[in-house]
């Protein structure tokens, strides 16, 4: 889903810096992401162990340690180093 979503934006692409090495979102990144593009994500009822957890409803088997994907993080770490502003997320998704 966030690579969809990334999809959408319009920003100066070649102005952001996409090497993202980093696979620790801030937690209120973490919280902010879920609310606009987990709760939107096709997966986010059936398929996606992450929201599956952060919605108290772990599937079996049961994971403690689940991660969200790789477009969500992607984009965490581009809102916590500022190349993305989550108000345009907001809009786009
Ligand atoms: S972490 Fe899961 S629910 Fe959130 S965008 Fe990625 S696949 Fe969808």
């Amino acid at each position: 889903m966030g690579l969809l979503v990334l999809g959408n934006l319009t920003l100066p692409w070649d102005e952001i810096d996409m090497n993202v090495q980093e696979k620790v979102v801030h937690s209120e990144t973490m919280d902010n992401l879920y609310g606009i593009l987990c709760v939107q994500c096709p997966f986010f009822d059936d398929g996606c162990d992450f929201a599956a957890e952060r919605r108290g409803e772990p599937r079996e088997p049961v994971r403690r340690d689940a991660t969200p994907c790789g477009g969500f993080l992607f984009l965490g770490a581009c809102i916590d180093r500022g190349s993305i502003d989550i108000q345009a997320l907001n809009q786009v998704i």
